[in-house]
């Protein structure tokens, strides 16, 4: 079976020379293990910061060993009574097309009404992302303004939902036409700025009539200076991410006086951290896909060797919807 490991770390924007595919032999497992055989990897913009050996909320990813990452899959063997054969599990293998597992890190999948990928993606750890930031931080009333940045994407597509749910008005920001037609007329947001055309700012302005009262920020960099301008007295802002950092790109904030002027609060948060919500998020979340409410989109790479180009464009937006990679 194949896997790929970290051959070494980058500098600047990844390169395909950072990983290394290797072939192993299928293992024997022992009394109390399960070998799963992953049908889905998920690719997450977090995998570039644990490429780096610098100083952050998690350890580095290892040298020469296997890819951090998150699986659904099946088990195909087992010596734990607590697993049978053919039942679909979600776990953190790696990018691996098998794994050994314990069980005890092993969370069993329900396919009835939710499909599998679903839990890498709405109803896993970026749906549950949203919801958190959305909840916990932003806590938007009905009638406010919301703006969610890289809005076509995993969380931001949930984060806008919801907020829509909630009676908020949402602007969604993304890269490019076809995004933002999707974000409007799929996803349900109220008007979507494509921050690659010209008019941008003016397009934010327009799109913002009473201001933003809570933002949902992915991104960083100029979008973000902008947004900044445009928040209400007492705005919240629920800090996610930053991607147009992670390549190592400066993202400076300009309008940094308006946390003063309009008396804004901003928080960042590590979803990781917060174990103790995931049932409630999940039920909820989980809830509106199996009935078709909460949408979501994939854009899915055909096989493990294509992992390392799909996050080198995962990082540059050239991914539409939660990335994922097909192992099977
Ligand atoms: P997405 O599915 O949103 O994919 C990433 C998107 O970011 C791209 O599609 C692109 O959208 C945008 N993007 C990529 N590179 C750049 C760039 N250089 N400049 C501007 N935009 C860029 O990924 P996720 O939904 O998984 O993650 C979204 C954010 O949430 C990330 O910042 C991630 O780190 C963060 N996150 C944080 C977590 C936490 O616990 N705090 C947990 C999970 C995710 P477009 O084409 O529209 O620009």
């Amino acid at each position: 079976y194949q896997r790929i490991v970290l051959a070494s770390r980058p500098q600047g924007e990844i390169s395909p020379d950072n990983f290394r595919l290797e072939i192993l032999a299928v293992p024997e497992i022992q009394d109390g293990e399960v070998l799963i055989r992953n049908h889905y990897l998920s690719l997450d913009p977090y995998m570039r910061g644990r490429m780096q050996d610098s100083k952050s909320y998690a350890e580095p990813q290892p040298l020469n060993a296997t890819m951090i990452g998150g699986t659904v899959g099946e088990i195909i063997a087992t010596k734990n009574p607590r697993f049978a054969v053919g039942d679909q599990v979600i776990s953190m293998s790696g990018w691996t097309e098998m794994a050994v597992s314990d069980g005890s890190l092993l969370r069993k999948l329900d396919t009835t009404h939710i499909p599998l990928s679903a839990y890498l993606g709405a109803v896993g750890m970026p749906g549950l992302t949203a919801w958190y930031g959305l909840t916990q931080i932003m806590q938007p009333k009905a009638g406010e303004t919301v703006v969610v940045s890289a809005a076509s994407g995993a969380v931001g597509s949930v984060v806008g939902q919801l907020a829509r749910q909630r009676g908020c008005r949402v602007v969604g920001i993304a890269g490019g036409q076809e995004k933002c037609a999707y974000v409007v007329d799929e996803l349900g947001f109220d008007a979507c700025i494509d921050y690659k055309a010209d008019d941008w700012q003016a397009a934010l302005t327009a799109a913002t009539p009473d201001g933003v009262d809570a933002l949902y920020e992915n991104v960083g960099g100029a979008v973000f200076d902008a947004t900044l301008t445009r928040m209400n007295p007492f705005g919240r802002i629920a800090l996610c991410g930053m991607i147009a950092g992670y390549n190592g790109e400066p993202v400076p904030i300009q309008n940094s006086r308006v946390f003063l002027t309009m008396r804004l609060t901003m928080r960042g948060f590590i979803v990781s951290e917060h174990m103790d919500l995931w049932p409630q998020g999940l039920q909820e979340l989980g809830a509106q896909v199996a009935s078709g409410q909460l949408k979501f989109r994939e854009s899915v790479a055909q096989g493990l060797a294509q992992a390392p180009e799909a996050l080198i464009g995962l990082l540059k937006g050239r991914n539409f919807g939660k990335q994922l990679v097909r192992l099977i």
